[in-house]
């Protein structure tokens, strides 16, 4: 694109977002909490979805020192259902560093902002161009499609190692005018007009200058490496009961769903019946021995590098106490759930069919016979 098709475009992009852009309640905020909040909570998450949470979220955390003094199971009792918990994590230490080094100001330097805790370039340039007006260009999923069909690149959108051609592409057409709403501008486009499927070119603001447009190619472009296929996992769930109550573990803080509260699971080893899956599972991670019951129900779930399909066992726990191996608290919980723990999607999903009394009296049955 020469420099005058370069002009044209920031003018007219910038002209269409003023007039067109959705009103979302993080764009009513100059706050630059509010707009790192919203930042880590859009990432993997649509909109409409984040919209409820981010409220919520900061009604009950307002600043980064309400957050810091938080304890981490109430932060992520806020996050629950939105899935990426290392986001909220993160977000919770990030604070505490903020809260206690520099009185709970965010960093309007990159070299600083990208010391943080889960602050990786998308997040730092974002949050440092939207609140600070630094000149530094986002590339997101969205804004690598419309730069793929404005300029013909032909590197696969999913491929890390061809992301500093996005980059520099993103870094050549930012308007250092007005970053911010530049950088909004095109992700905005990328979401309403420039869509993966069926781009609306008709009512596009950029279509005089955009490559794909004028040589009939928008719908070979972006290019796109085949993933590769995601593997499934067999886990056996165990629902271990003793009183009419239920026993759940939390996670240790690092690693996958830390901080959580999870049904003590683990994976099916080749050959395994799940009744010996249950057994050992129960044994290693509760200390318990137990006397399975029956059969719950299977039930699925998929997280962004592999799927999960869980057997859940209903369990008696024979006579001994609680060990743990890893989690850092348990409770037995009662039948109808304690509101106050947050649970992961997949032990959600278990919860909602345990609960749904109406829709599992043979779980009922059970507890009965316990
Ligand atoms: Fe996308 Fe079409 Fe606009 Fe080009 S003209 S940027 S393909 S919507």
């Amino acid at each position: 694109m020469n420099k005058d098709d370069t002009r044209r475009y920031r003018r007219s992009l910038m002209a269409w977002y003023q007039r067109e852009h959705r009103r979302l309640p993080w764009r009513d905020t100059d706050d630059p909490y509010a707009i790192w909040l919203s930042e880590v909570m859009l990432q993997q998450t649509q909109v409409q979805t984040v919209i409820p949470y981010f409220r919520h979220f900061r009604e009950r955390f307002p600043t980064v020192q309400a957050l810091a003094a938080a304890n981490l199971q109430d932060v992520l009792k806020c996050w629950e259902g939105l899935g990426y918990y290392g986001r909220a994590r993160n977000l919770h230490r990030a604070a505490g560093i903020l809260a206690t080094a520099v009185n709970g100001r965010i960093p309007d330097d990159v070299e600083t902002f990208r010391k943080l805790p889960g602050v990786g370039p998308y997040i730092a340039n974002a949050v440092l161009s939207i609140a600070f007006g630094r000149p530094l260009a986002v590339v997101d999923g969205n804004v690598k499609r419309v730069l793929s069909r404005l300029l013909l690149l032909e590197a696969p959108v999913n491929r890390p190692s061809d992301h500093p051609i996005y980059q520099g592409a993103a870094d050549r057409l930012l308007d250092r005018q007005d970053p911010g709403a530049y950088n909004q501008a095109v992700m905005e486009l990328g979401a309403l007009i420039c869509r993966p499927r069926s781009p609306r070119c008709a009512a596009c603001p950029v279509q005089a200058v955009c490559g794909a447009f004028e040589t009939g190619r928008t719908d070979a472009l972006p290019v796109r490496v085949r993933p590769k296929p995601v593997p499934t996992i067999r886990t056996v769930t165990a629902v271990i009961c003793r009183r009419g109550r239920m026993l759940v573990i939390r996670r240790p803080e690092e690693g996958l769903l830390g901080g959580l509260w999870v049904f003590p699971d683990g994976e099916t080893k080749e050959k395994e019946h799940v009744v010996d899956t249950c057994r050992r599972v129960s044994l290693a991670e509760t200390g318990l021995d137990v006397r399975i019951n029956g059969y719950l129900a299977t039930v699925r779930h998929a997280y962004t590098h592999f799927k999960v399909v869980t057997d859940v066992l209903a369990c008696t726990a024979n006579r001994g106490r609680v060990v743990l191996d890893g989690a850092t608290a348990f409770q037995w919980m009662p039948p109808e759930g304690d509101p106050s723990l947050p649970f992961p999607g997949l032990h959600r999903k278990i919860m909602n069919r345990l609960s749904a009394t109406g829709g599992c009296p043979r779980f009922e049955k059970l507890l009965k016979a316990i």
